[in-house]
């Protein structure tokens, strides 16, 4: 998830700073640490590292989404899927690696922990807050984030093999970015904390509340992991604004594989049209 994301919160204190900031532009370095400041401290992240491996999650309710935020692939990567050329590069859309099954992490090796790095490395360089294995090529159920967007602030967080288990019914919008289509941010709506469960670096679990800016960034990083692109659901008002921006990232793949582009947004809002339906 692109950094710029920073600039667009959703809390009602946040809109009141919307006049002072200017949406997707370049702005000032004392303004943009004052936004790191001010969502810092919005920021909740409270990890429970469990004290055995086999501690299942609290029985709680879980809305619709969250059942299918559930489908998580049982298939366990094997060596060669995990194996990486350094260094890693962003892969943009629509490359069908986006959309392709990610499978669950068994091995928690000195290969996973380079391959963690590399992702940070990658992350910070191109100015993310947020990225997931297959943005790098790796069709592997990890993430890694740090809200702040630099190393050695904030807190660097790593989640393999996440799953959802709760989200909260208040949901909020925020403007969302994406390493894999440079330059675009839209609107996306997404529930304002959700509760997680992982398993960190070592291959041990644990459970997060998330809320605020680390939410966002998780589930948008989550959905990645589920081949979900975030203009699958933004409504269709909002993917207007970015069509044009799209059908750019299309041709620029076409130009560069010399084949059709696997995925069409044209043709897409095409077929919904035609099925009528509403909105993702
Ligand atoms: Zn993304």
């Amino acid at each position: 998830m692109a950094r710029a994301t920073l600039l667009q919160p959703s809390s009602s204190l946040s809109y009141a700073l919307l006049p002072l900031i200017s949406r997707r532009a370049n702005f000032p370095d004392n303004l943009r640490l004052f936004h790191h400041l001010f969502f810092n401290t919005k920021l909740h992240f409270s990890i429970k590292t469990s004290t055995t491996t086999t501690t299942k999650p609290p029985l709680m309710k879980v809305s619709a989404q969250a059942r299918r935020s559930f489908s998580s692939s049982s298939k366990i990567a094997s060596p060669s899927d995990l194996q990486f050329e350094s260094p890693l590069k962003i892969i943009e859309y629509p490359d069908p690696i986006l959309r392709a099954p990610n499978k669950r992490i068994g091995t928690f090796d000195e290969n996973l922990k380079k391959l963690v790095h590399e992702m940070f490395d990658i992350m910070y360089k191109t100015d993310g807050i947020g990225l997931s294995a297959p943005q790098v090529g790796m069709n592997v159920r990890l993430m890694v984030f740090n809200s702040a967007g630099e190393r050695g602030i904030g807190e660097e967080i790593v989640l393999i093999n996440p799953k959802i288990y709760k989200y909260s019914s208040k949901k909020v919008l925020f403007d969302e970015g994406c390493l894999s289509f440079p330059g675009i941010y839209a609107d996306v709506e997404r529930p304002e904390s959700v509760k997680v469960d992982a398993q960190d670096i070592t291959g041990a679990k644990f459970t997060a509340n998330l809320s605020g800016l680390s939410a966002r960034v998780f589930q948008h990083e989550f959905d990645h992991l589920q081949g979900t692109l975030f203009f699958d659901r933004m409504t269709e008002e909002v993917l207007d604004s970015i069509r044009a921006e799209l059908e750019a990232l299309e041709k620029k793949y076409e130009d560069m594989t010399e084949s059709p582009s696997p995925e069409k947004i044209e043709s897409r809002v095409r077929n919904r049209m035609a099925a009528g339906f509403g909105r993702l």
